[in-house]
């Protein structure tokens, strides 16, 4: 079995996995239920459950939702080792977009095509349909996408990707001048691409949203409840600090942190990136950066870069770079060097807002792979070990990715079953100590040669 490597012996003491950082200064966990310490107990003593996921972010939250919805009278439990949505799912820049799990099967047929894009934007149907239904608020807006470039080169694909969405049937354009001035006032970018479909959201209200609507479904989450050990068998042993649930079923949603665990090590690896927030804007300073349509806006130099308004109209933004810590480290929770750079170039998108204030700056742990593509699937001796894996732009894909393990768990063949994604075989990404001497050069060849240099 390739993607895991568990601990066996049950008589060695375990060290719990170093995992989660001092502090960290995010915004969006300011703005939920996680100022006043709404935090469930740890798990304690022994416990059976039908089902148990590791990870309460999204995907082991939709993957509760989703089984539920499946299996009611199954039981289900989540062991959180910090608090829901504590990883990328309650950091990240709230930037959802529909189009990425669109892949080689759109350009086969037609029908091919509709199944992919159902699978694609089904993310954000999901986060919609859980708002009609259970009314979790989490900010959100469904404006779509703005991506957008600072030269030519990158003007050209742009321009072509756009006529790859057009063909399949996506509602985009290519926009330049004046249309794309009254969109976004920079004369920094050059060339954009709108496409509707995509949404902005508060990212940590959904984690602790969905947190509300699992529980409301009779979905145990036992938070403050670090596994440290997995015994793999028919019925796996479960082992947190301070207790112990047997299941014939685990779901992994541990994405970056899998490693610590002993799962994927050397395929799935945490990447580190960062955010900051500004102050609200005024009228005056929205009417001279204009963006009054509030798409979510990304640029094309980096794995992430990508930017948009809060409720209460901030610049949350985040990208420049990302940082691959030696020995897998996690991510430190800041980083003082790339802040700078989210600043640096804040301002150089809008020299309008030179003096604006920037009220918090953050960062968190993301999964990198070789391909930076997802895995979610199914293994073990038994065929009961569940997981999604690898999401480095995750928002949506890892609310896709709790249906795909709920589907796979019912036997079910359908368009989500069978998507590339669904038991990739994540390649190997080398030794540790090579990584980080690789990872600065397909850094420098992803910057340089794919995107045209640093601008
Ligand atoms: C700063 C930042 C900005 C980002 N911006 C965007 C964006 O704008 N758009 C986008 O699409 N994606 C973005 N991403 C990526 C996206 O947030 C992730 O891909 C997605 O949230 C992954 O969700 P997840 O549930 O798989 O993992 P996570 O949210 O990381 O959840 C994993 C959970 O597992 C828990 N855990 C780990 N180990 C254990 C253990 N041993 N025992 C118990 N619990 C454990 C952790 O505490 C954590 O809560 C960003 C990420 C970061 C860090």
């Amino acid at each position: 079995m390739k993607n895991f490597s568990p601990s066996y012996s049950p008589h060695q003491g375990y060290k719990p996995p170093d995992l989660y950082e001092y502090f960290v200064d995010n915004f969006w966990f300011e703005t939920t239920d996680l100022v006043d310490k709404k935090i469930n107990v740890p798990l304690r003593g022994s416990h059976k459950a039908d089902i148990v996921i590791i990870g309460g972010g999204y995907t082991g939250l939709s993957a509760a939702y989703n089984i539920h919805k499946q299996f009611p009278d199954k039981k289900i439990m989540i062991l959180e080792g910090a608090c829901c949505g504590y990883g990328a799912s309650g950091r990240n820049g709230g930037f959802c977009t529909a189009t990425a799990m669109l892949d080689e099967s759109c350009k086969k047929d037609h029908d091919a095509r509709q199944k992919c894009i159902k699978v694609s934007t089904h993310g954000i149907s999901q986060i919609k349909e859980v708002m009609d239904k259970y009314g979790l608020d989490c900010d959100f807006e469904e404006n779509g996408m703005l991506d957008v470039v600072f030269d030519e080169k990158q003007a050209k694909t742009l321009e072509a990707e756009c006529r790859n969405l057009k063909e399949w049937g996506l509602t985009s354009s290519f926009i330049q001048g004046q249309v794309l001035q009254d969109e976004i006032k920079s004369s920094r970018c050059i060339a954009g691409l709108n496409t509707a479909h995509g949404a902005t959201i508060n990212p940590a209200k959904l984690a602790r949203g969905m947190k509300k609507v699992v529980e409301g479904l009779d979905v145990e989450i036992r938070e403050k409840s670090v596994v440290i050990r997995i015994i793999p068998g028919k019925t796996h042993h479960i082992h947190t600090e301070l207790g112990e649930v047997k299941a014939p079923d685990i779901v992994l949603a541990t994405n970056a942190y899998s490693h610590k665990i002993d799962f994927f090590k050397n395929r799935v690896f945490p990447m580190c990136t960062f955010a900051v927030a500004t102050e609200p804007l005024t009228s005056s300073q929205m009417e001279s950066i204009g963006w009054q349509n509030r798409q979510g806006i990304s640029d094309r130099r980096m794995l992430f870069n990508y930017s948009i308004l809060s409720k209460d109209n901030r610049i949350v933004i985040g990208g420049s770079d990302f940082l691959y810590y030696a020995n897998d480290g996690l991510s430190s929770g800041n980083n003082m060097t790339v802040t700078n750079k989210i600043i640096k170039d804040l301002h150089k998108t809008f020299p309008s807002l030179r003096d604006i204030k920037i009220e918090h700056a953050w960062g968190g742990s993301t999964a990198g792979s070789i391909g930076y593509t997802p895995s979610i699937g199914v293994m073990g001796e038994h065929n009961n070990i569940y997981y999604g894996v690898g999401f480095s732009e995750g928002v949506p894909v890892t609310q896709t990715a709790g249906k795909i393990i709920a589907d796979l768990m019912a036997g079910k063949q359908n368009e989500f079953t069978t998507h590339s994604f669904v038991n990739r075989n994540i390649p190997y990404a080398g030794p540790r100590f090579l990584r980080s001497m690789f990872g600065t050069l397909a850094k420098w060849y992803l910057v340089n040669i794919i995107r045209g240099g640093g601008h």
